[in-house]
């Protein structure tokens, strides 16, 4: 339980604040909980001390020493080179070796640590404290002239390249290093590093002290403490460095929170073939199973294990090599998960036979990877489930759901050059199939059993029939909130846009890449990931997601879907944590059952102006725009009728009693009518109206400004007919599947109402009709008649308005559109700038909702609304409703439900689980 903050300040030792933290060797100053002060590396090693571990001797200079160093013009506290000798005098005592001793050196490693691993900050030095004397001394105590020249010469290097910044100058130019070690191995006639004898070894350290002379015009420091202050001082400078300010900007790590070094004695694996240097992870990275899963390298040092020039042994090999020291690494990866109950990711290194532990912390994962840990963690009793659902990210739980690429024949595909270009990665998952470049091939092709990749320039809503039948979607332009991102992930279809290189010919069909030779034609084949945004030639097999199989596609059995039946046990604690409900955005009764697979308890917005872009529905909606007379225009609307009326029922009986929102028209009409002459010939011939007609109505409703023209309730104030035939659909058939047993919960929803009085206006109409068709089909049922808040007239008025509606609906894509005064299908040009170079907005607004503004209204229309209604229901149906940071501002602000694409419903599960532990 929260205890009042005691305010008592730590006691401050004597001679000042403490600088510097002491692990091994007996001491353990620090512990895991201390990585504010200690870095993740130093407080790591503390506990590991502590545990008993073998470690290294070593002491951490903390993080408050970087801040004294920025807010001192960079320098030291002056206490810090008295303490750092005393720290370093315990190391000596401990281990009986001196530094800089001539007889028998102590030598160390200097190690940067911040709170977070951050990649950019200084690299790690080992073997400091070598010199032409020193070395004499490590050879007579080792008694391995190899081994010695072997760790100076690694010493000049980094010591070289790290405090003294010998690198390459140019993007072109190797490391002149390794152009000097390769070259001594030309010399030499040998292949690999290990084949180098003590000789040329020691010749190297000389020519790489040459070359650091030659470059950089300063000699390389023989005197041990100056290179301890060198590599000390490059550690803390790095904290300011170009890709390490970059990084903290990216991560949104404060500068603040500043860097440790750690100052740790050598322990060495390249001291012949019974050493070693290793990595392991307490449980497998890749897919959470629990077993040991390492890697070592004989007569290595530090990172050759990861560079991967020779061959590392496994685990097993060890234990057949040194099973006392596989035995000991058994009993701490057992030790390490029961204290910090997680995977870990551990380094260690073997000197003569015996072990040491150089670093542990919890280990990456994927997202497959992560749902098994948690789940088997649980039920280990490691951890709560709450502490599960803390620890499966929104993203990790995607990475579960989505198809892959089988990663082998991804690098495969790499290898062979096959990788095109690069877009943004839209929906994520992976898929390969043959290129088409319309709508309606894609559906033919897929009819006739083909797998199809929808390229387009960009999409509109005429190609959404074709974006269904393809695998993928690829398009040239638009950003992550295009019309073919949204609409792709509504259908949880694999999705890259933006390819700025694509350059597409819909009329030759064919598809060319700027910097390359390659032209794709139709029926080629392409695969495209959607969670990197790659784009390849030809095919590349992908792996379903197990859940997707069991829930939707039905093609495997739960008992033989160990992946979906830890999703399942997983989801059930997420449930059982969260506030929020959850509905889907959903057209069809198909798109109802998948949303419903993944959980989702109502339908927060159906779209019907979809519903018309079907088959034999476009001509009546058509004859309905272009009607000459009131007449004409409900004689139209009357074939629309039960072509509706069999939709929403159809969504009815799948929804089962579940609460469907269901949204009356709302785009502007010329959507409906082709923009040009021939299309229009051919809708003038179809529906036998004079061509002349047709065009001067498309022309008619030309507008400026469409998105804040001739839409949303203002249709259907204008021409209250089309409202009376919809709700009268939606009524009727909530008659008709109530007759048959089923309950129905509808709520018809009226967009982009500002003003009460549309509201009331539109809200009678409904009324009337739900009345009339109560009292014809002798049935009654609950309904509801809510509104949309979508522009911020509406947010602002939000308690006149609750007079009339019994629920709000927030409409974040065109609220954030009015609120901001920015077009979304215009702001390409700019957001991605404001948000990236300028900062202007955190996150792109139209992904991640605008707190400060499009927040604002929401919080404002919620207290106000629930002021004047207390039982008023409040929900979110933009796409914001699957984006895990705004699902957590909805439940700050307290709605009662957010509702997004059936695909993305698990994650707003588990945003609003997540949301509610304060995760
Ligand atoms: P990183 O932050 O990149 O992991 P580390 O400080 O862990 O850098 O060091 C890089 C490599 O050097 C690791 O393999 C580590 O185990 C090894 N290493 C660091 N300190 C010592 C030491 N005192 N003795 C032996 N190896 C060490
Ligand atoms: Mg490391
Ligand atoms: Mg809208």
């Amino acid at each position: 339980m929260a205890r009042p903050q005691a305010r008592v300040a730590r006691p401050m030792p004597r001679g000042g604040r403490r600088y510097i933290y002491a692990f091994g060797g007996g001491r353990k100053d620090g512990r895991a909980e201390m990585k504010d002060l200690l870095g993740g590396k130093g407080a790591n090693l503390a506990e590991m001390a502590r545990l008993g571990f073998p470690v290294p001797p070593g002491f951490t200079i903390s993080t408050e020493v970087c801040t004294y160093y920025y807010a001192h013009g960079r320098r030291y506290p002056p206490v810090l080179r008295a303490r750092v000798g005393e720290a370093l005098a315990r190391i000596e005592k401990a281990l009986g070796r001196r530094f800089g001793d001539p007889d028998n050196p102590l030598l160390v490693s200097v190690r940067s640590g911040a709170r977070a691993s951050m990649p950019g900050m200084m690299d790690t030095i080992l073997n400091l404290g070598l010199n032409d004397r020193t070395v004499a001394g490590l050879i007579r105590t080792s008694g391995n002239p190899r081994f010695a020249y072997d760790s100076y010469r690694r010493f000049v290097q980094m010591y070289g390249d790290v405090v003294l910044g010998l690198k390459p100058e140019s993007k072109d130019e190797e490391d002149p290093f390794e152009v000097a070690l390769e070259e001594k191995k030309r010399a030499r006639g040998v292949k690999s590093d290990t084949d180098l004898d003590t000789e040329a070894l020691r010749e190297l350290v000389g020519e790489f002290k040459a070359l650091v002379k030659m470059r950089k015009g300063v000699a390389f420091p023989e005197d041990p403490h100056e290179q301890l202050w060198g590599a000390i001082g490059a550690v803390f400078g790095s904290w300011m460095n170009e890709r390490a300010i970059v990084y903290r900007k990216l991560n949104a790590i404060p500068e603040s929170w500043g860097t440790a070094v750690n100052v740790q004695a050598m322990v060495f694996g390249n001291r012949g073939e019974d050493s070693g240097t290793g990595v392991a992870f307490t449980r497998d990275p890749a897919t959470g199973e629990n077993v040991f899963y390492g890697e070592l390298l004989m007569n290595a040092q530090g990172e050759d294990v990861v560079a991967g020039t020779r061959t590392p042994l496994s685990l097993a090999e060890l234990k057949q090599k040194n099973p006392g020291a596989y035995a000991e690494l058994v009993k701490i990866r057992g030790i390490l998960e029961r204290r910090y109950r997680d995977m870990m990711d551990i380094e260690f290194t073997i000197e003569q036979r015996k072990l040491w532990m150089l670093q542990c912390r919890v280990g990456q994962r994927n997202g497959i990877a992560a749902v098994r840990i948690a789940c088997e963690m649980v039920a280990e009793k490691l951890i709560k489930p709450d502490e599960a659902i803390k620890r499966v990210t929104p993203e990790y739980l995607n990475q579960l759901l989505r198809p892959i690429f089988d990663p082998a024949e991804k690098k495969t595909a790499i290898r062979e050059g096959r990788l095109l270009t690069k877009g943004l990665n839209a929906g994520p998952g992976a898929a390969t199939g043959r290129i088409v470049f319309n709508a309606d091939d894609a559906e033919t092709w897929a009819k006739r059993g083909e797998t199809v990749i929808l390229v387009r320039i960009e999409t509109s809503p005429e190609d959404i029939h074709g974006m269904q039948a393809a695998e993928g979607i690829l398009t040239a332009r638009g950003g992550t909130t295009s019309h073919a991102a949204l609409v792709g992930r509504q259908m949880g279809k694999v999705c890259v846009v933006g390819c700025d290189a694509l350059q597409i010919d819909y009329r030759e069909r064919v598809l060319r890449l700027a910097e390359r030779q390659d032209v794709l034609k139709e029926g080629d084949d392409v695969s495209i990931d959607g969670f990197t945004g790659e784009v390849f030639v030809g095919k590349i097999e992908t792996i379903p997601s197990e859940v997707v199989q069991v829930l939707v596609e039905k093609t495997l059995e739960p008992v033989d879907a160990p992946t979906y039946q830890r999703y399942a046990r997983f989801m059930k604690w997420v449930d059982g944590a969260r506030r929020l409900r959850v509905r889907a955005n959903a057209d069809q009764p198909d798109q109802c059952a998948n949303a419903l697979a993944f959980g989702a308890e109502g339908v927060g917005l159906c779209r019907t102006e979809h519903m018309f872009f079907g088959e034999g529905k476009i001509e009546p909606m058509r004859e309905t725009i272009l009607a000459a007379t009131p007449e004409e225009r409900r004689a139209a609307l009357a074939k629309l009728l039960p072509l509706q009326r069999a939709d929403f029922a159809g969504i009815f009986r799948v929804m089962n009693g579940r609460p469907v929102t269901i949204r009356t028209l709302d785009p502007p009409l010329h959507e409906f009518l082709p923009h040009e002459e021939a299309g229009q010939r051919e809708v003038a011939a179809a529906l036998r109206v004079p061509f002349e007609r047709v065009r001067e109505r498309v022309a008619a409703l030309h507008e400026f400004n469409p998105m804040l023209g001739f839409r949303g309730c203002r249709l259907g104030i204008i021409y209250p007919e089309i409202t009376e035939m919809q709700a009268r659909a939606i009524f009727e058939a909530a008659a008709e599947v109530r007759q048959a047993g089923v309950a129905v919960e509808p709520e018809v929803m009226i967009p982009l109402v500002g003003h009460v009085k549309e509201l009331a206006l539109q809200a009678e109409v409904v009324r009337r009709a739900a009345e009339e068709v109560m009292r014809e089909k002798g049935v009654r049922f609950r309904y509801l008649v809510g509104t949309m808040i979508e522009i911020p007239r509406g947010a602002l008025t939000a308690d006149e308005i609750a007079n009339v509606a019994e629920f709000f609906s927030f409409g974040t894509n065109d609220l954030t559109q009015t609120t901001l005064g920015v077009s979304r299908d215009d702001a390409g040009r700019f957001l991605v700038p404001y948000v990236e170079r300028f900062e202007i907005y955190e996150k792109d607004p139209f992904e991640s909702i605008d707190r400060a503004g499009v927040g604002a209204l929401m919080r404002l229309a919620t207290e106000r609304g629930r002021a004047r209604r207390a039982r008023l229901k409040l929900g979110i149906c933009g796409e914001h409703g699957g984006d895990p940071a705004s699902v957590r501002f909805c439940h700050e602000i307290g709605l009662d439900y957010v509702s997004c694409s059936p695909f993305r419903v698990p994650i707003a599960r588990l945003a609003a689980a997540r949301a509610a532990l304060g995760a």
